[in-house]
């Protein structure tokens, strides 16, 4: 008989930034993440985490409320259950409750966790396979300084830590940003790239002169310039500049993906753990 699930716990972890860390919705000092601890009645335990950034200040889900879907909601229906046939789980899950994407991945991720050390394999070899053995990994600045983050992403270089750089922009007048992200560029040069992430902060019209004023300064990316829900603005200003968009908040599932492109959205789509690939309900 197959071991079956004992116990989860949710977890609040607060782990205090190493700076403010200033975003255009929020200044976070701490960053609030879910670990969910799955025993199995073999003794596997298996671990998932949820993370959001600044408490409601990003999406509908908090990690408190996180927290609440799984003790409440989530627990009850997976205690007893077979811990191994993690598509019938997520099924279970999918039907019960709308929504609720980061408290699900959590789940699914202590699933798949549990079912990799069950069969003592790497959870990539599980899904088909690494592709890559190790990728860059890019350093958001957000210390809202200029000249403190010139430091830091310097410190970085020289480290040879990071030459990747995401700036956090969109709480400031439009030119004070600009001017910020224009002095970091000409301080790092060529030896890194530097992007942008503006958390849906803009208008359409204050996006064009934005793009327009980071494409001339050298900026490889813009993430999410304009509000989630104005998909028709992320395809015009795609058609209008070649400086690429990035879209993130305004992609939760296949279907909004599907939705942009075929809208003839030309940039690309951020990818997190917590966006769904099936958004079926039966
Ligand atoms: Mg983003």
């Amino acid at each position: 008989m197959s071991a079956t699930i004992q116990s989860i716990d949710a977890i609040l972890v607060d782990i205090p930034t190493i700076r403010p860390h200033k975003l255009s919705m929020t200044t976070m000092g701490v960053q609030t993440m879910v670990i969910v601890r799955m025993k199995d009645t073999d003794g596997l335990e298996g671990l998932g985490e949820a993370t959001t950034i600044g408490g409601l200040a990003y999406g509908p889900e908090s990690p408190e409320s996180v927290k609440l879907t799984i003790d409440t909601y989530f627990a009850p229906q997976l205690l007893g259950q077979p811990a191994d046939n993690i598509n019938t789980l997520r099924v279970r899950l999918n039907s019960s409750t709308r929504g609720n994407n980061l408290a699900k991945s959590a789940i699914e991720t202590a699933l798949l966790d549990l079912q990799g050390k069950r069969l003592n394999r790497p959870l990539s070899d599980l899904l088909g396979g690494a592709v890559h053995q190790h990728i860059p990994v890019l350093w958001t600045l957000a210390s809202g300084d200029t000249a403190k983050d010139i430091d830091e992403a310097q410190s970085l270089i020289a480290a040879k830590r990071h030459c990747d750089f995401k700036l956090k922009i969109g709480s400031r007048a439009l030119m004070d940003d600009v001017r910020h992200v224009a002095a970091i560029k000409a301080a790092v040069g060529d030896s890194a790239s530097v992007r942008v992430d503006v958390n849906q902060a803009w208008d359409e019209a204050t996006a064009a002169r934005g793009m327009a004023e980071l494409q001339a300064a050298g900026i490889d990316l813009v993430e999410q310039p304009t509000p989630m829900k104005d998909m028709a603005a992320l395809v015009r200003l795609s058609e209008k500049f070649h400086l690429p968009i990035l879209a993130d908040e305004a992609v939760a599932d296949a279907s909004d993906m599907f939705s942009l492109a075929s809208a003839g959205f030309a940039g690309a789509v951020a990818l997190k753990i917590a966006k769904r690939a099936d958004h079926c309900r039966r």
